[in-house]
């Protein structure tokens, strides 16, 4: 399993290896590159937890760039309000990992069980 979210910097397999296991666009160089680059500011994002749950399937993302800037993911729909026109911005791939997480290694969605996550930089 790619690490994600667990430093600052994604190592490049990593980034590969999530890239291929949510089957995002990597068709050309150009897209590859681009890809490659949501995918380690998704990482980051929920590095920084930067990752709000609101309920379910709907998340508070704060920008990395802009303090007080925050976006709404509506997880159900795929959409974030962001400016980016891409279906598959980095802040729904830090969602889609949020999420993914209790699925992979059987968490709960709990805040608790997140901070947990966090402080050890891997599961506990
Ligand atoms: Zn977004």
């Amino acid at each position: 399993m790619f690490k994600f979210g667990c430093s600052t910097v994604i190592e490049l397999e990593d980034a590969m290896a999530f890239a291929n296991h949510y089957r995002l666009d990597l068709a050309t160089p150009a897209r590859r590159r681009e890809t490659l680059h949501r995918v380690a500011r998704a990482s980051a994002i929920v590095h920084f937890k930067h990752v709000e749950p609101v309920d379910d399937f709907s998340f508070l993302v704060r920008s990395q760039s802009q303090l007080g800037i925050q976006y709404d993911v509506y997880f159900y729909k795929g959409v974030c309000n962001c400016p980016d026109s891409c279906p598959w911005c980095k802040h729904i791939l830090a969602c889609l990992w949020w999420w993914d997480q209790k699925e992979i290694f059987g968490l709960t969605a709990s805040q608790r069980m997140l901070e947990k996550y966090h402080a050890n930089g891997r599961l506990a």
